[in-house]
C-alpha cells in the first residue's frame, strides 16, 4: 500500500461531476479496521461524497463520526431490518437526533416483506411515524424497499414525500415508474454487476437517466467480480463504467447526470 494514500475530507458541496456513492454503510464492522485506506481509496477512484444512513440508534454516534471524521453526508433512522431492537422512545431520540441539524436524509428506513420474521404492522408504525419526522423536518428519505413496493409508495404519497431515493431497487419496471413519479430516484449498484441479473440490468439500461443515482451499500452487496472482500465505495467506479456500457452512453455523460440526480434527491439542488 502506498503512503500517499491518505483520506481527507469530503467537500460538503462535493466537486462538480465528481462520483457520489449514494448508500454505503461506512461505519459498518468490517471496514473498521481499514476505513482510512477504505475513503482513500474511495478519492482515489473518484468519489467525492458518501451518503452513510443509520440502522439504528445503536448507530447513530459511529455515523456522526464519519461526519465529523471524513465529512460524509449522513442519515438518522430506523431500520426495517432491525425492527425488534427499535423501542417506541427510539422515534423521540431519531427526533431530536435530526432535530440537530447533522443529517440531510432520514434514513435508513422503510419496509421488507421478504424476511418473513419481520413483523409487518410493527414496520408499516415505524415507517409511517419517520416518514411524518421527514416532512417534520423537511428532509428526503433513503428507502429500503423489499417486496413491499406497493406498499411502500402508498404511504408516501399519504405522508406527500416526494423525494429521495429508493436504494438497492429491485422491482418492476412499473413500480419503478411509479416512484419517479413519486419524484424518486432509483439506487443501482452491486447487484448490476450479476449477470444473471437480468430485470436489475435491463432497468439501469432503459429507465430515464435523470431517474438513476449509483450507490454500492457497501460492505453488503459485493459485485461479482470481488466476492472474497467487503465492498467498498471505490468500486463505484466499475459500477459506472459497467452502467456506461449498458447504457451505451460516456462515462463522463453519466457522470454528470448521476451528480446532479444525486444531488436533487439528496435536497441539495
Ligand atoms: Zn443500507
Amino acid at each position: 500500500m502506498s503512503t500517499d494514500l491518505a483520506p481527507t475530507r469530503f467537500a460538503q458541496s462535493a466537486t462538480p461531476t465528481c462520483l457520489i456513492d449514494t448508500h454505503c454503510h461506512l461505519d459498518a464492522p468490517e471496514l473498521a479496521a481499514d476505513l482510512a485506506r477504505v475513503v482513500a481509496r474511495a478519492q482515489a477512484a473518484g468519489v467525492g461524497q458518501l451518503l452513510v444512513p443509520a440502522v439504528s440508534v445503536a448507530n447513530f454516534a459511529a455515523v456522526l463520526a464519519m461526519r465529523r471524521e471524513y465529512g460524509c453526508w449522513i442519515g438518522f433512522g430506523l431500520h426495517p431490518i432491525y425492527i425488534e431492537q427499535h423501542l417506541d422512545e427510539h422515534l423521540a431520540q431519531l427526533e431530536l437526533a435530526l432535530a440537530s441539524g447533522q443529517a440531510q436524509v432520514v434514513g435508513e428506513i422503510g419496509l421488507d416483506f421478504y424476511l418473513p420474521q419481520l413483523d409487518v404492522k410493527r414496520q408499516e408504525v415505524l415507517f409511517v411515524e419517520q416518514l411524518k419526522l421527514a416532512r417534520k423536518f423537511g428532509l428526503p428519505v433513503v428507502l429500503h424497499v423489499r417486496r413491499s413496493v406497493d406498499r411502500v409508495l402508498k404511504y408516501l404519497r399519504e405522508q406527500r414525500i416526494e423525494q429521495g431515493i429508493a436504494h438497492a431497487f429491485n422491482g418492476s419496471q412499473q413500480q419503478a415508474e411509479a416512484l419517479i413519479k413519486q419524484g424518486f430516484k432509483l439506487g443501482f449498484g452491486g447487484a448490476m454487476t450479476y449477470s444473471g441479473s437480468r430485470r436489475i440490468r435491463a432497468l439501469a439500461a432503459s429507465l430515464p437517466l435523470s431517474s438513476l443515482v449509483l450507490e454500492t451499500d457497501a460492505p453488503d452487496i459485493r459485485p461479482e467480480f470481488a466476492q472474497q472482500v467487503p465492498n467498498e465505495p471505490a468500486n463505484l467506479l466499475h459500477f459506472i463504467q459497467l452502467l456506461a456500457g449498458l447504457r451505451g452512453q460516456a462515462v463522463t455523460e453519466l457522470q454528470a447526470a448521476l451528480y446532479r440526480n444525486s444531488l436533487v434527491a439528496l435536497g441539495f439542488d
